[in-house]
């Protein structure tokens, strides 16, 4: 009874080997190699890589048709490549559909796997378009060997093309003509025109059409939200009732008021401004009986212009910091009722020097951006054009702006005329490697650095375009870095959230298991010691302690940009051990090291030592498992150079006098963060000075 189970076992295995054999060899003949096979209804499935991960797809073909074609599982990020949802989880139209049902849907309605790709999501496109074509592959259509519908970038390109005969070329080829997309832009007119929507852009937006202009966003990619799409989404501002649930002050956190107090000022505003917070010191103090009230964490607009000030090594203009500060807290309250939700709670973001952070629920920006398109939606005097690039400043000859000259995506070259003037939101250039180089004083070697930003949106433009115009910039040699890129891309992504939003809960570690900065410091200060060290990237590592702790096996884990454990476990985004040696084992950090510096830095908690690094942020002691090792290293994250404004948000000409008509908010500015911009103050900076921006051109 054994036997023919063996034979048949046997007959098998040598049925799969001659199959598997026949389709790994490169053979010209193949072509359609059943041709029933499209005259019966059949779905088919196809796999190819994403931006984040595998995009699967269930392609339906019929009778020499594509029925249907839809993604059923992906990765890809929310506003990018996925669809961007809300608070409420609705759907939100992020500037156009999304490419993960936008692309399926035009090549069943266009019956090609061709499409044209969504700028600023290429990668997902591709990634859809090969996944198609993997599964017409299964289906015995070898649309793989005619081209791999990706004919925009050679990196993409078939590497294997097939030879096939002129007749099965022809029957692949109808899969495979170019679709664009229906973009057809003529000269427009209207009150204002914002370029970029960015978080300053969308806010600019916003706070003209209050003023009743009407208002035409015009955006480079395929979809709106920029950079801001993908930022850690922390806001700084003094918030007295959420820091009144905070330990009180200690004797190290009053020394370092005292110390920027004692400092020399370097102008007479300055000094002004060190007053007032030493006046407001001093009433914290007597009011909460001097640090025993548990009054919570001193804090002021006043003291938070000066530390950003401070910060930004003293070079920022005062003027616009305190504009800044000043706007701050009511500007985070103008977003939350927009829908805006943040954490109810306080912490220190990464870089951000004090605790004042705020932080949204959502992963990444997609909360600030979905809040933001959720008001423009109410507001039917935006208009907001996708794919299209502004190339020029029109100015008349009084030099003021009148207007915008643009180009679509299908080439198509038209003028915007503005009676108002025109916004510049259009970010900075930290993926514009030539600017980079040219501007570039401060750090050794930009040539190979990565960027936490988009390729696509970071470029310089609007710098340019104001240049041209004779604006003046400032501080354009002033780029930072921020050691939070993750080691296999250098973004901003895959990482618990308590890296970026509790400083107080983790140590930076180097390879050997040794602390080597105070994790509280300036941005600058620890991209520098990270630079220094033999590996160029550490560890961030934090334990299950501490009040904020998220159980990294519940089920509400998620790194802050969306990802699962099992997905950051598996990709090496993280290292988890349940204790310190399992941990070091996987890390390869010597266990002995690692205990020695947790001991160390668990004394500095309990006050029984000094930190020689200089920390003053202790809340956890750092004591039992899961452990979660997080690798990261710098990465060029944010150019606080650019166009000189005033607290109007009006620009400046090389004579610093107002170009009429040309105001610029967001990461295109500069003089708010002079040399390092503190963690937390960008998303801060973008949406007071875009709100400022709108409110002002629309009363010009
Ligand atoms: P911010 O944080 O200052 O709002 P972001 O980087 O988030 O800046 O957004 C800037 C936006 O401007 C991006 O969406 C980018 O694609 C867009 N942009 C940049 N240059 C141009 C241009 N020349 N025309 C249209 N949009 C542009």
């Amino acid at each position: 009874m054994k036997r023919p189970k063996v034979f048949f076992a046997i007959f098998l295995i040598l049925a799969m080997i001659i199959t598997l054999l026949s389709c790994a060899k490169s053979d010209s003949s193949i072509n359609v190699e059943d041709e029933n096979v499209l005259n019966t209804k059949t779905t088919y499935h196809g796999t190819a890589m994403g931006y984040n991960d595998l995009i699967n797809v269930d392609v339906t073909l019929d009778d020499g048709k594509i029925l249907d074609v839809e993604v059923v599982s992906h990765s890809e990020t929310p506003g990018i490549g996925g669809e961007l949802k809300d608070i409420d989880g609705k759907l939100v139209s992020n500037g156009g559909e999304a490419p993960i049902t936008l692309i399926p849907r035009l090549m069943v309605e266009n019956q090609s796997i061709n499409i044209d790709t969504v700028t600023g999501a290429t990668v997902t496109c591709y990634g859809i378009e090969h996944a198609v074509a993997d599964a017409m592959v299964k289906a015995g259509l070898r649309v793989d060997a005619v081209s791999s519908a990706t004919e925009e970038n050679d990196d993409f390109k078939n590497k294997n093309e097939l030879v096939l005969p002129e007749k099965t070329k022809k029957e692949l080829e109808k899969y495979l003509d170019r679709v664009h997309f229906d973009i057809k832009n003529e000269d427009l007119a209207t009150d204002v025109v914002v370029i970029g929507s960015g978080g300053a852009g969308l806010t600019a937006a916003i706070s003209a059409s209050k003023n009743n202009a009407n208002v035409i966003i015009v955006e480079k990619n395929g979809e709106v939200g920029g950079n801001t799409l993908v930022c850690g989404a922390i806001y700084n501002a003094p918030d007295k009732e959420l820091q009144k649930k905070l330990t009180m002050m200690s004797e190290e956190k009053i020394g370092v008021i005292e110390k920027a107090l004692n400092e020399t000022p370097v102008s007479e505003e300055h000094k002004k401004l060190q007053d007032k917070v030493r006046v407001e010191l001093e009433e914290f103090k007597s009011l909460n009986n001097e640090l025993t009230g548990g009054a919570g964490v001193f804090d002021s607009e006043s003291w938070f212009a000066l530390q950003t000030f401070n910060g930004g090594d003293k070079i920022a203009n005062l003027t616009l910091v305190e504009t800044f500060a000043d706007n701050a807290f009511k500007t985070l309250e103008l977003l939350k009722n927009m829908g805006f939700k943040i954490y109810d709670g306080i912490s220190q973001g990464a870089g951000a020097l004090w605790e004042r952070t705020h932080t949204s629920v959502m992963p990444m920006g997609t909360g600030i951006i979905s809040t933001l398109l959720n008001e423009i939606n109410k507001h039917n005097n935006i208009k907001i054009l996708t794919h299209v690039e502004a190339k020029e400043i029109i100015v008349n000859d009084n030099k003021e702006v009148i207007g915008v000259k643009c180009i679509d995506k299908n080439k198509n070259e038209f003028t915007i005329s503005t009676k108002k003037g025109v916004v510049i939101a259009t970010g900075g250039f930290s993926a514009n490697k030539e600017m980079l180089n040219a501007y570039n004083t401060k750090w050794k070697d930009l040539n190979d650095a990565t960027t936490t930003n988009r390729e696509t949106s970071s470029n310089g433009d609007g710098i340019k375009m104001g240049i041209s115009i004779n604006a003046n910039t400032v501080d354009m040699d002033q780029i930072q870095l921020l050691y939070l890129g993750n080691v296999q891309n250098g973004k901003l992504t895959r990482y618990p959230k308590r890296d970026v939003n509790a400083v107080d809960e983790i140590i930076f570690i180097d390879k050997n298991g040794n602390r080597f900065v105070n994790e509280g410091d300036r941005r600058d200060v620890i991209s520098e010691s990270i630079l220094n060290l033999d590996e160029n990237f550490f560890y961030i590592l934090e334990s299950g302690d501490g009040d904020d702790y998220v159980d990294i096996y519940g089920n509400d884990f998620e790194s802050a940009d969306g990802f699962s454990l099992d997905y950051l476990i598996k990709n090496e985004y993280i290292y988890v051990g349940d204790t310190l040696e399992e941990l070091c084992e996987k890390i390869n950090v010597p266990v002995e090291n690692l205990k020695a510096t947790l001991e160390d830095f668990n004394k500095y908690v309990d006050g029984e030592k000094k930190d020689t690094f200089g920390r003053t942020l202790y809340s956890t002691k750092l004591t039992k498992g899961p452990y979660v090792a997080t690798p990261r290293k710098v990465s060029v994250h944010h150019t606080m150079g650019g166009l000189k404004i005033n607290e109007k948000a009006q620009v400046l000409d090389t004579d610093n006098n107002v170009i009429k008509g040309l105001y610029a908010a967001g990461e295109v500015t500069g003089g708010i963060h002079g040399a390092n911009r503190l963690g937390g103050n960008a998303v801060a900076d973008i949406t007071i000075f875009g709100t400022i921006a709108g409110d002002n051109i629309s009363k010009e």
